[in-house]
């Protein structure tokens, strides 16, 4: 099969963990190459499904495809193909970048030495850290760790590129950097993005789905589902906490001491209420919030 036409396709997959938290309910999805965001809150089941694609543990229930691997039962091929990133990972403080990443290389079989080289040298630079690879990673920003995080992540070229909750613990210059450098990957590459940040997914990915509680809520393309959603977001200046109880509220945010409230409403709901243009953040918040059924598409795929 040609690496562009590599899809990842996943169907019907439950976990509940022995505590009996159910941390996937029946998820189904169909994931192009290009970027892809998963989006959901804290505890949504992101990182269980991430685990289970990284083949580091089994759903209870389901299938899983990468291209014409069975992810669930062929793990080496998925490993050979895989690249990484999980949510917090170590280095080893007083190595190089240059050194470790060679070291990486060759745990991946890049046995070639000039072949290697080549290779460390070139995600170096790709992930901006040529200038700084003789530098000990105990002295690297979180931005350059995580940076250092895909280099590795990248080695051997990886048909699936998994990054789980990346720009958490980013300040905002990291994570445009890390943004950035995400946004060059190859668009013959699966790249799934888990975040429960919105503008993460909102500047990146071209396809995305929202999960909460173990469930996908909606798995839409992000302009797409924005565009669902306009002539229903309402939009109110109000004093701090006089929220109306009455209203669908989507969100209240806190803006110079005021708060800006959003309401999901088909009519004008009056009471000084405006039409705003929706983002992503509303499609976020009223999919949360059980409102926005429009442009919901749960649907069975096809392999
Ligand atoms: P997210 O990545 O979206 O924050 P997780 O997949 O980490 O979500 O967690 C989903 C749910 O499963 C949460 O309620 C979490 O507490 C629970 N959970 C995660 N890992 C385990 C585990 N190893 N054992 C028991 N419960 C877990």
């Amino acid at each position: 099969m040609e690496n562009h036409q590599i899809n990842l396709s996943i169907r019907n997959v439950s976990k509940t963990y022995g505590n009996g938290v159910q941390a996937l309910d029946n998820v189904s999805l169909h994931i192009p190459p290009g970027m892809y965001g998963l989006l959901g809150p804290n505890g949504a089941g992101k990182s269980t499904l991430m685990r289970t694609l990284a083949t580091l543990q089994d759903p209870d229930e389901g299938s899983i495809r990468l291209g014409e691997i069975d992810v669930l039962r062929q793990k080496e091929e998925v490993r050979q193909t895989l690249g990484y990133l999980p949510q917090e990972f170590g280095v080893y403080p007083k190595v190089n970048a240059e050194d470790l990443l060679d070291y990486f290389a060759v745990l991946k079989g890049i046995t070639n030495r000039a072949a290697r080289k080549e290779v460390v040298g070139r995600l170096l630079k790709q992930t901006n850290l040529w200038d700084k690879r003789r530098q000990k990673l105990g002295g690297y920003s979180g931005g350059m760790k995580q940076r250092f995080g895909v280099a590795v992540a990248l080695l051997g070229n990886p048909k699936l590129l998994i990054v789980d909750e990346p720009t958490a613990g980013l300040d905002p210059a990291e994570r445009v950097r890390f943004l950035n450098l995400l946004s060059e990957l190859g668009e013959n590459s699966v790249v799934i993005l888990s975040t429960h940040i919105v503008e993460d997914v909102s500047e990146l990915c071209t396809n995305m789905a929202i999960i909460n509680k173990g469930k996908i809520l909606l798995e839409a393309e992000p302009m797409q589902a924005v565009d669902a959603l306009k002539g229903r977001i309402w939009r109110k200046l109000m004093p701090k906490n006089t929220l109306e109880q009455d209203q669908q509220v989507i969100s209240a945010k806190l803006f110079s001491g005021r708060t800006i409230v959003h309401v999901y409403s088909e009519e004008n709901p009056g009471n000084g209420f405006e039409l705003v243009e929706p983002d992503l953040e509303d499609v976020y918040f009223s999919t949360m919030a059980g409102f926005n059924k429009s442009c919901q598409q749960v649907e069975e795929v096809s392999i």
